[in-house]
């Protein structure tokens, strides 16, 4: 629900009765709560977990507002980026972040690979945007259904180069086993979990960060069937 600190009244309000005033008032907020379901909040106005939620709030109900998909924005960040959240979620066609989130250009640093699995390049990809572009927000993104953790719950021959990302979730499949309630899903939540504590831990630059307060990392979990992104750690 809109609030009513957003409408602005025209300078005829002053001379209104109070029973017409509280009439135009709750017009304003019928209007506003008809046209504008949800709005897209700004920098400075909340903090970039509340700017994520909020737009999976729009996503989930289909109330996209597309923000920052303009050519005048396009014009903007052609000369610097300004991301405020990073991203590590996975390859899958069906959880890409910047829809999840209803974004546009420059704000999402977004990083994707199957099973959000933690290497080299990925830290070094978050490291450059937390050092160099002070994005205060890492949000490690797993989903409902993630068919790299399923390859892994199942086990047995694992082709080519995709073992590399079995090998890599192995470990949350490992601590999830023998638990009540659905297995793949119990490592779904579990390899959030362990790649939020791998990169809390990642020496020198991010573990540093987040000492400093300046880095906050989160682990969350998409859900495909209801768009729910529902946060698992803190
Ligand atoms: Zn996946």
């Amino acid at each position: 629900m809109p609030q009513l600190k957003y409408f602005a009244p025209n300078p005829d309000y002053r001379t209104m009765t109070n029973i017409t005033r509280l009439g135009v008032a709750i017009l304003a907020v019928r209007l506003l709560g008809a046209a504008s379901p949800a709005r897209v909040e700004s920098a400075g106005e909340a903090d970039p977990l509340t700017r994520l939620m909020a737009g999976d709030q729009r996503s989930m109900e289909i109330h996209y507002m597309h923000p920052h998909q303009t050519k005048y924005r396009r014009e903007l960040m052609a000369k610097g980026q300004h991301p405020f959240a990073i991203v590590l979620s996975c390859s899958d066609s069906r959880v890409p972040p910047e829809v999840i989130f209803d974004r546009g250009l420059g704000d999402l640093f977004v990083i994707r690979v199957a099973g959000h699995i933690v290497d080299d390049a990925v830290v070094g990809s978050i490291e450059y945007a937390a050092e160099h572009l002070h994005v205060p927000l890492v949000m490690v993104l797993g989903h409902e259904r993630c068919g790299a953790v399923e390859a892994t719950v199942k086990g047995g021959e694992i082709p080519g180069h995709i073992s590399s990302l079995t090998n890599a979730i192995k470990p949350a499949v490992e601590k999830t086993k023998g638990m009540p309630g659905d297995p793949l899903d119990n490592a779904v939540r579990a390899n959030v979990e362990m790649v939020v504590e791998q990169l809390r831990t990642s020496k020198p630059i991010l573990s540093e960060l987040i000492h400093e307060g300046r880095l906050k990392v989160v682990g969350a979990r998409y859900d495909l069937d209801t768009g729910v992104v529902e946060l698992l750690t803190k």
